[in-house]
Parts: C-alpha cells; sequence; structure tokens
C-alpha cells in the first residue's frame, strides 16, 4: 500500500526511546529522563500574554503564508542586532517550527543525483530529510578531539561534484558543542570556492557558555551570506517548541521557492503563534537569559557527574542542553553493554533511566542525555547510572 518514499523513512528514534519512557512512566514507574529535546521551563509570561491578545483581538485567520511581516520585521531586527546580518523581507520565511524551515529547504533546494554533506554525530532529521527530497547523505565524520567540528580537510576530501549543500548545526544536538570562528572560515572558504550551499541550523543559538560566542557562518562575509540558509526559531531559546514557530532566511529565490512549497502544504504558521513570537523576539529578553543560567548549571554538574562514572568519558560541552559522553570502553565488559543501544536499553529497564543511545546520531561509541530536566533529577539519574554499572566496571 505505502509508496516507496514512506517504506524508507525512519521514524525518529529519539522519540521511539521517548515513547518507552513515557509507557514506563505511565505504569507508574518513577522514570528519570534524559532524553527529552526540549526545555522543561515554562514559555515566558509575556508571550503567553501576547498570544491571548492575539485570540481577543480576532487574529485567527489565515495569514501571508510567508509569515506577518510584524514578525518577518522582527526577525530581520533579531538577525541584525545578534548576527550581524541584514536581510530584506523576501529573503524570510517563518514555518510551523525550524525543522519545517529545514523541510522546505531540503525540497526547494535539492533533487535527485544531489550530494549533501552531514557532519556526524547530526541531528536524527538531516539524512532523513535529505532522503526525503531524493538526495543522498553523504556523512563525514567529526572527532571529540576537534570538537566534533567539521575540519576543512574533511570537508574537501568528501566534495564530489554531485555537492550540492553542506548542513552545519551550531551548537550541536547531540554533542553540545559550538563551532569557533577559525573553524567557520575555513569551511565558509572552501565552500565559496566549490559553490556548496550552506544550511547553518542555529536553533541553540542563545545557549552557550563558558564564554563561547555563537557565531553565524553567513555573517563571515558577502560571498558566504550568498550560499548559506540561515535557519532558526523560538522554540529552544523561549522555551516554544509547542507554538510551532521557526524561520529561515536566504537567497530571495531560494525563499520565494519555500514559499510555495510551502503555499501546497501546510500555508501560514499559526496566527496566534505568529503573535506570540513576535513578543518572544521583540520583547524583554530576561527570561532567556534566566533559562540559559540555569541550563549553565546544570550542565556542569551532569559534566561532572558523568566523568565520576567508571566508563564514561566526557568533554565538557560549550551549548545546546546535552551532554555526549564517550561510553565505548564499556562495550567489551558485557554483551549487555556492547553497544549503545544496549547500553540505553539497560538503564531504562534496570535504572529506569532515559537516556539516547548515539547510534540515533551516526556514532554508537557515545550516548545523549540532555539536562533539560531538574538539578534534583539530574543528580538521582546520575546516582541510578552509577549503582547500575557498578558490577560492569
Ligand atoms: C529542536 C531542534 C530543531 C527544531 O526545532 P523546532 O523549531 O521545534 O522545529 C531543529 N534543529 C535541531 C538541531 C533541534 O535540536
Amino acid at each position: 500500500m505505502l509508496s516507496q518514499r514512506a517504506r524508507d523513512i525512519k521514524p525518529s528514534p529519539t522519540l521511539a526511546i521517548d515513547s518507552k519512557a513515557k509507557a514506563m512512566k505511565a505504569e507508574g514507574h518513577d522514570v528519570i529522563s534524559f532524553g527529552v529535546g526540549e526545555p522543561d521551563f515554562d514559555t515566558p509570561e509575556n508571550v503567553k500574554e501576547a498570544a491571548i491578545k492575539a485570540i481577543k483581538d480576532g487574529f485567527t485567520k489565515y495569514t501571508a503564508v510567508g509569515g506577518i511581516d510584524k514578525l518577518k520585521d522582527a526577525i530581520i531586527a533579531k538577525l541584525e542586532k545578534d548576527n550581524g546580518l541584514k536581510y530584506a523581507r523576501n529573503e524570510i520565511i517563518v514555518s510551523c517550527g525550524a525543522k519545517h524551515s529545514l523541510y522546505n529547504i531540503m525540497q526547494a533546494l535539492l533533487g535527485p543525483g544531489d550530494e549533501v554533506i552531514i557532519p556526524s554525530p547530526y541531528w536524527v532529521s538531516y539524512p532523513e530529510q535529505v532522503s526525503l527530497a531524493g538526495a543522498t547523505p553523504v556523512f563525514v565524520r567529526t572527532t571529540e578531539q576537534q570538537g566534533f567540528m567539521l575540519t576543512p580537510e574533511a570537508f574537501e576530501k568528501a566534495v564530489t561534484p554531485k555537492t550540492k549543500a553542506l548542513i552545519l548545526n551550531s551548537p550541536s544536538n547531540p554533542t553540545g558543542f559550538a563551532y569557533d570562528r577559525p573553524a567557520l572560515e575555513k569551511i565558509a572558504r572552501i565552500a565559496v570556492r566549490k559553490n556548496i550551499y550552506i544550511i547553518s541550523d542555529e536553533i541553540y543559538e542563545k545557549l552557550v557558555y563558558d564564554g563561547t560566542q555563537h557565531i553565524s557562518i553567513a555573517s563571515l562575509g558577502e560571498d558566504i551570506k550568498a550560499m548559506a540558509i540561515v535557519v532558526n526559531g523560538v522554540s529552544k531559546s523561549h522555551a516554544m517548541t509547542g507554538w510551532r514557530i521557526g524561520y529561515a532566511a536566504g537567497p530571495a529565490q531560494l525563499v520565494k521557492a519555500m514559499t510555495s512549497i510551502q503555499s501546497q502544504s501546510t500555508s501560514n504558521p499559526t496566527s496566534i503563534a505568529q503573535m506570540a513570537a513576535v513578543e518572544a523576539l521583540t520583547g524583554p529578553q530576561d527570561s532567556v537569559l534566566k533559562m540559559a543560567a540555569e541550563f549553565d548549571k546544570r550542565r556542569i554538574r551532569l559534566w561532572e557527574g558523568l566523568n565520576s562514572i567508571p566508563g564514561f568519558e566526557c568533554r565538557k560541552p560549550n551549548g545546546a542542553f546535552y551532554a555526549f559522553p564517550k561510553t565505548s570502553a564499556l562495550y567489551g565488559k558485557s554483551p549487555e553493554i556492547s553497544s549503545s543501544s544496549k547500553l540505553a536499553m539497560l538503564l531504562l529497564e534496570k535504572a529506569m533511566v532515559a537516556v539516547v543511545p548515539g547510534d540515533a546520531f551516526g556514532d554508537d561509541d557515545y550516548i545523549r542525555l540532555s539536562y533539560a530536566t531538574s538539578m534534583k533529577d539530574i543528580d538521582r539519574g546520575l546516582e541510578r547510572i552509577r549503582k547500575t554499572l557498578e558490577p560492569f566496571a
């Protein structure tokens, strides 16, 4: 019955482990989840108020497909202020989440015969979205020693005449690392020279630590800006995952095509959520800073705790809300923990702790833990992991 496309697609593996954890919770088990990929904070009050006002004002009809001008202008101002980027309205599209922006980009830019370079470990949706567009994902391994940043050598080696684009995600889900300026400059030079588009997913921009500065690769010069599509949104920065507002900024011709695709699928993102996003971007930003400060404290606690578990080795992450410890030292100890999936399953069943196996992100040597959870649960979860793995150490 199903199309080849539907048969080929893999459901999100991060959602799979999360649903098993939820099922155990529903059965009454006290599951501690390090699996989730969304802030545990509530959406800021001023943002909620803006949405309520939009409803009361009757702002509840179709809007322009690619977003209302008011929101586009707020995005333009944000990109200029935070990233030093200048865009016009026809270079901006608002979609139903950054994931939807990425989907539109892939559909508008890629087709059969195109190759897309994806540094691994990668976010789970990139390869699937590339494949859905008929193009071919090409994985290039990055290493912990290099801070999980794509090196210019590895990038250049992966380029073929078919290479159409490179996907960058900084700060990264799952690694928790951000690219530094020198690394981005080298990548940008190669992309410009070889005519390769850069899809830059900057959704974790606001979550950087230890003085790390987020840099948008598009800001490194007019030549690279012309080849770059910047993707961002309010989900992670403003604890607004359920509102489904994301956006992309890039060449007008591409944005126009993305808008046409969107016009035949979802039409506009929710009118009310657009008004909420205007407030999120233009209103007071103290809640963003407060959330980032809390994540920072948890980051340190989780990172220190992970390194105290025998067999775990974790480099200090400097972005997003993930720790990505290397766990492969344990895999030889017992068949029960001989891979990241087996380890994750054991932790869920025996410790009642949910983590995401690294193989979901293309690297079996690691597991991902999200610290979008309370300090208390971080402590309890670490203790349970330690106890459960004690016999294997
Ligand atoms: C959460 C996430 C997104 C998607 O965010 P939405 O705006 O909620 O669709 C995009 N990229 C990465 C890497 C993410 O972790």
